[in-house]
C-alpha cells in the first residue's frame, strides 16, 4: 500500500467500536499474584473486597479467566460521546525526524479530562449506580483522575467525594474548579474531615499532603458512610480491563488498513493506559500468534521496572490498601520535589508487573528534561500539547524512529498519546525558563526504601 492511502487519521464508525472489553489476564498462563489481605496475608476474596470497591468490580478485579467482558449499552453510549478516538498517522513528525520508520499514536485526550482515564471512571460510575449507591470516593494527584470521575458521577447522578493531595489542591486551581464544576466535593489532603487525616495533621502541621495519605482518607470515608464505596483510577485489573478499550480500537484501527505494528509504547505510571493499549497485541504474543516489542516508558526519578523490585508491596503510605505483588520502589518512596512529569506513583499493576518479570516486555527510563524536550518538538510539529505523562511515550518513540534513520528499517511504531497537557504549564514553564533540572534516586536512596517492603512469604 503506497504510503499516502493511509490517512492522516483513522476513525472508527461507531458500530466498529469495541462491544466488550478484553481481559488479558484470561490468555496469560502466569496469572498476576493475587492482592493479599494485609492483615491475614490470605488472598482476598469478593466478600473482602466488597466493603470497599462496588461488587461487580469487585467480582471483575480477581476475574482471571472471562476472555471477554460486555460493555454495558449505558457505559457505550457515554463512550460515543467522546469515541472512537483517532488513530494518527504522524506523517509530519515522521518527515521532520527524516525516519523511514512510520509512527502512529493513539489520542485519548480529546475529552473535557483530557485523559484516558474517563474509560474506566465512567465504568466504575456506571456499576455504583447500578448497585444503588449514592456516591463514591476517591483521591487525586495532579487531578486527571479527579477530574474524569466527577465527569462520570455527574453523568450518573452519583456524589463524588475527591480527596485531593493539598499542594496540588492550592498549585492547581484551576482542576479544582473543573471538578467542582461537575458537582464534585474537593477537600484538600490531609484534612479534619477523617480520623487518619487528624492523625497525620496533629503529626505533622504543615504538610504538604501525599497521594498515600489522600488515598487512605478516600478509603476510610467510603467504608464509613452507608451507600458509599472508593474507586481507584490505575493500577487494579478492572482498570485495565476498561482501558483495553484503547488497545482494540487501535488494533481495529490498524486492521482496516493491514497494518501490523512492530513496537508499541506507553507510558508507565500504574500501568492503566499501557494495559490497555497492548492489550490485545499482548494477547496475540500469549498465544503465539504473532510478535511484537512492548515498551513501558518510566521516569527516571520514578523507575519502578527498571529500578524496582518484584515484591509484595503496600499499595498506599496508609497501609490500609490490600498488598499487591508488583514492581515497587517501597511505599515509602516519593520522587524528588523537582520531579514534574507525573507518573510518580512508587508500584505498578500487578498484570503488567508479572508480564515484565516473563520477558513478554521491555522498559526504559527517560529523564525528565528528555521528557520535556520531546514534548516541545511533538507540540510543534504535530500541534498537540501533550501531557508530561503522554511525552515520556513520544520520546521513547522518537527515539525508537531515530534509531530506524541509523538503520535504514521500516518499522511501524505505535505509541500511546494519553492526554493534554493543559494543566501542566508550570511545568513547561519551569522547561521554558531552563529551570529544568533531572533527578536520578541513588541506589542508597532506593535501598532505604525497598528495606521496608513487608515480609510477605509467597
Ligand atoms: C494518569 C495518567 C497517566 C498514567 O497513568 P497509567 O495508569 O500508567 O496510565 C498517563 N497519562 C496521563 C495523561 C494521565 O492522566
Amino acid at each position: 500500500m503506497s504510503k499516502q492511502e493511509v490517512p492522516y487519521k483513522i476513525y472508527l464508525s461507531e458500530d466498529e467500536m469495541p462491544k466488550a472489553w478484553y481481559n488479558l489476564r484470561a490468555d496469560m498462563k502466569n496469572k498476576p499474584a493475587p492482592l493479599l489481605n494485609p492483615g491475614t496475608l490470605q488472598p482476598m476474596t469478593v466478600e473482602d473486597l466488597s466493603p470497599v470497591f462496588c461488587e461487580e468490580l469487585a467480582k471483575q478485579e480477581l476475574d482471571n479467566d472471562t476472555k471477554e467482558i460486555p460493555i454495558p449499552d449505558d457505559i457505550r453510549n457515554f463512550y460515543k460521546m467522546y469515541r472512537p478516538s483517532p488513530l494518527v498517522r504522524a506523517y509530519p513528525l515522521e518527515q521532520k525526524l527524516g525516519t523511514p520508520a512510520k509512527i502512529y499514536y493513539k489520542f485519548e485526550g480529546n475529552n473535557t479530562s483530557g485523559s484516558h482515564k474517563l474509560n474506566s471512571a465512567i465504568a466504575q460510575a456506571y456499576y455504583a449506580k447500578k448497585q444503588g449507591l449514592k456516591g463514591v470516593t476517591t483521591e487525586t494527584g495532579a487531578g486527571q483522575w479527579g477530574t474524569a470521575l466527577s465527569m462520570a458521577c455527574s453523568y450518573m447522578g452519583l456524589d463524588c467525594i475527591v480527596y485531593m493531595v493539598k499542594v496540588s489542591y492550592e498549585q492547581k486551581p484551576f482542576r479544582r474548579e473543573v471538578m467542582r464544576t461537575y458537582g464534585a466535593k474537593v477537600t484538600p489532603s490531609p484534612s479534619e474531615t477523617t480520623n487518619i487525616g487528624k492523625k497525620i495533621l496533629a503529626e505533622h502541621p504543615g504538610t504538604n499532603g501525599s497521594l498515600g495519605c489522600a488515598i487512605s482518607e478516600a478509603v476510610e470515608v467510603a467504608t464509613s458512610t452507608e451507600g458509599y464505596r472508593y474507586v481507584l483510577g490505575s493500577v487494579l485489573n478492572q482498570v485495565l480491563l476498561h482501558q483495553s478499550v484503547i488497545g482494540l480500537e487501535t488494533k481495529a484501527a490498524l486492521d482496516k488498513y493491514d497494518i501490523v505494528p512492530d513496537v508499541i509504547i506507553g507510558c508507565a505510571g500504574g500501568g492503566s493506559n499501557l494495559g490497555g493499549l497492548i492489550a490485545p497485541f499482548m494477547g496475540e504474543k500469549l498465544r503465539g500468534e504473532k510478535d511484537y516489542r512492548i515498551v513501558a516508558v518510566e521516569p527516571a526519578s520514578c523507575p519502578s521496572f527498571t529500578r524496582g523490585k518484584f515484591a509484595y508491596d503496600f499499595c498506599d503510605t496508609g497501609m490500609v490498601c490490600p498488598l499487591a505483588k508488583m514492581y515497587t520502589l517501597g511505599s515509602d518512596f516519593i520522587p524528588s520535589p523537582n520531579h514534574a512529569g507525573g507518573l510518580r506513583y512508587h508500584g505498578m499493576s500487578t498484570t503488567l508487573s508479572q508480564l515484565y518479570h516473563d520477558g513478554l516486555m521491555d522498559a526504559v527510563s527517560v529523564e525528565q528534561s528528555k521528557v520535556f524536550e520531546a514534548a516541545e518538538e511533538f507540540a510543534r510539529i504535530e500541534g498537540i500539547l501533550p501531557a508530561p505523562e503522554s511525552a515520556h511515550a513520544i520520546a521513547a518513540a522518537m527515539a525508537e524512529a531515530m534509531k530506524c534513520k541509523e538503520t535504514g528499517e521500516e518499522k511501524t511504531i505505535v505509541f500511546g498519546l494519553t492526554g493534554t497537557g493543559y494543566f501542566d504549564l508550570v511545568a513547561y514553564q519551569k522547561f521554558n525558563d531552563g529551570e529544568m533540572t533531572d533527578y536520578i534516586p541513588g541506589d542508597d536512596d532506593l535501598a532505604e526504601s525497598l528495606a521496608k517492603l513487608p515480609n510477605v512469604d509467597r
